[in-house]
């Protein structure tokens, strides 16, 4: 297992903690929903772990991805920092009003250029029960996922935190060749919301929602260092291999590349 530093792959997928992954495609460093506190009290979240990996031993980022920022869990307070202090940040609208000069904010399905030849393209994502969805057309908050394509490498979908396979049905129609997909895990829960039911997909979900994307390689995040999360990696492992589908489980040590130097039809 080869740890996270400063060393870019020509194409790498590593998740450093909770939500943080770090994606090295195309020559560029991105990194998805920052968190670097220690473990911390929010309120109604409480971190149990810090990161395996520490913002300084990144080096430099060209592209933060910020699913939402309105939960600690997915951007804290060191992580905010991260993200601004990045020179370009993609989050929702929303996100990206509270974020600063460097941020942009897409609605779903619009897509972002980057000068490298990087597009990212917005996905939706629905972060709890679909029976709950307001009349803006979201739960709980605006959430979004990202489809990162760029010439001669993997097409990476990143899930966000969302619960719903229908979602995600609709990304696979839509993108019918997905590489590597991150999805987000935990099966995340609060008793205050929507009746304690899951937030982000459970471990036989997020395995689901594999199965619908058919990609080979999966990477799954937002299922450790938090107490609300229900379903932990091991319980992932288990979901995947009921499904049948173990053998595009890419899981790693947090802080180590679950994917490193893949290219395009030639699956490692
Ligand atoms: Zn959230």
């Amino acid at each position: 297992m080869t740890a996270i530093s400063t060393d870019r792959q020509s194409f790498g997928v590593g998740v450093i903690g909770g939500p943080t992954t770090v994606i090295d495609l195309h020559g560029l460093r991105i990194v998805v929903d920052p968190t670097f506190d220690p473990p911390a009290d929010y309120g109604y979240l409480h971190k149990t772990a810090g990161p395996a990996v520490p913002a300084a031993a990144l080096g430099d980022v060209d592209v933060v991805l910020v699913s939402h920022s309105q939960h600690p869990d997915n951007l804290d307070t060191s992580g905010r920092e991260f993200a601004v202090s990045s020179p370009l940040i993609l989050s929702t609208p929303s996100g990206a009003a509270e974020l600063g000069p460097r941020a942009a904010g897409l609605t779903p399905w619009e897509r972002f250029s980057h000068p490298s030849g990087l597009t990212i393209t917005a996905t939706p994502a629905l972060h709890g029960p679909a029976d709950e969805v307001t009349p803006e057309g979201y739960v709980n908050c605006e959430v979004r996922g990202f489809l990162i394509e760029a010439p001669d490498s993997p097409t990476v979908y990143v899930g966000g935190d969302n619960a719903s396979l229908s979602v995600v049905a609709e990304v696979a129609r839509r993108s019918p060749r997905i590489d590597v997909a991150l999805l987000n895990g935990g099966g995340a829960h609060v008793p205050s919301k929507y009746d304690d039911r899951p937030l982000t997909f459970t471990a036989d979900r997020v395995a689901a929602a594999a199965e619908i994307l058919g990609s080979p390689r999966v990477v799954v995040a937002h299922q450790d260092g938090w107490q609300h999360f229900a379903d932990g990696p091991a319980d992932t492992r288990r979901a995947f291999h009921r499904a049948g589908l173990e053998a595009v489980l890419r899981a790693a040590p947090l802080g180590s590349w679950s994917i490193s130097d893949v290219t395009p039809g030639n699956p490692a």
